[in-house]
């Protein structure tokens, strides 16, 4: 059984608290990262699904173009990276639009797949994606452990993959249950925080249970050296610096105790539903 592999194709300073005014100003360091993964995955002969921005698109096409080249998919992750619900329908339907073209231009390559920032979808938002000619989302998070994650109700078990509307498949992402509780396990600052056994323990038990695991990465969780510019005195900053420097060993060590694909290989039903 395959573990998919996603990565949110986005920089340090990709947030949804900054304009694109600010973005201008700043380094763009996520070359490095996103190298280092692409060798990780071609040392295990493996697929991911890289979930991209459309302005880091317009910025780096080169970078993005090579990860459609080794073979990897090339999914959506919006333009700017807006929470879902900050935008009007108007504007989101655009965002969503601009991505797609932007990344069917660089690669020559239909894009499918979209992942919301900070996973915040919504209903009406489904609806969007699938008028705009998405196959496939990946942004739901069965728990309520952060407050941007999304709202969309869903029953407790949430299977593996689903139709979520006419012609448009969820892909959700793992929580593991503990007790009553449904607690985060899909990657990012939680693989960060939590040591590997753990994680491991983990994904084992999610993976016999479910058959499936999405797990979820940013190039700036492997950029030890990235400027700190969110108050790591909170917890949300605190999650966001912890562990930098153990991921790319971590993400070794996943790949050498899992095998990993991408979403679109591991889900053949996506391209039949179009
Ligand atoms: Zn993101």
């Amino acid at each position: 059984m395959k573990m998919m592999f996603t990565v949110d194709v986005e920089d340090w300073f990709c947030s949804p608290q900054l304009p694109l005014s600010d973005w201008e100003r700043r380094e763009i360091r996520l070359e490095r990262p996103v190298r280092q993964m692409l060798e990780l995955l071609d040392e295990r002969k493996a697929l991911g699904t890289f979930f991209v921005l459309g302005w880091i698109a317009r910025k780096r096409p080169g970078l993005i173009k090579e990860i459609h080249r080794r073979g990897h998919e090339i999914a959506s992750h919006g333009y700017a990276h807006r929470l879902v619900r900050s935008q009007s329908p108007g504007e989101f339907r655009q965002d969503i639009r601009a991505s797609k073209d932007i990344l069917e231009d660089v690669t020559g390559d239909e894009v499918r797949g979209y992942r919301a920032p900070c996973f915040s979808m919504t209903e009406w938002g489904l609806e969007m994606l699938r008028e705009e000619g998405y196959a496939y989302d990946s942004s739901l998070m069965p728990h309520r452990f952060n407050q941007l994650y999304n709202e969309l109700k869903r029953p407790s078990d949430v299977p593996a993959s689903f139709r979520i509307k006419d012609k448009l498949w969820e892909i959700p992402l793992p929580a593991y249950r503990l007790g009553g509780l449904r607690v985060p396990w899909g990657g990012g600052g939680y693989f960060r925080l939590y040591p590997y056994s753990l994680f491991k323990a983990g994904a084992k038990s999610i993976l016999r249970d479910r058959g499936a695991f999405v797990f979820y990465i940013h190039p700036y969780d492997l950029d030890p050296d990235q400027p700190r510019i969110f108050n790591s005195s909170l917890l949300n900053g605190f999650r966001r610096y912890y562990g930098l420097d153990g991921t790319h060993d971590k993400i070794r060590r996943l790949m050498a105790d899992y095998a990993v694909t991408s979403i679109r290989s591991q889900n053949p039903q996506i391209g039949e539903s179009r």
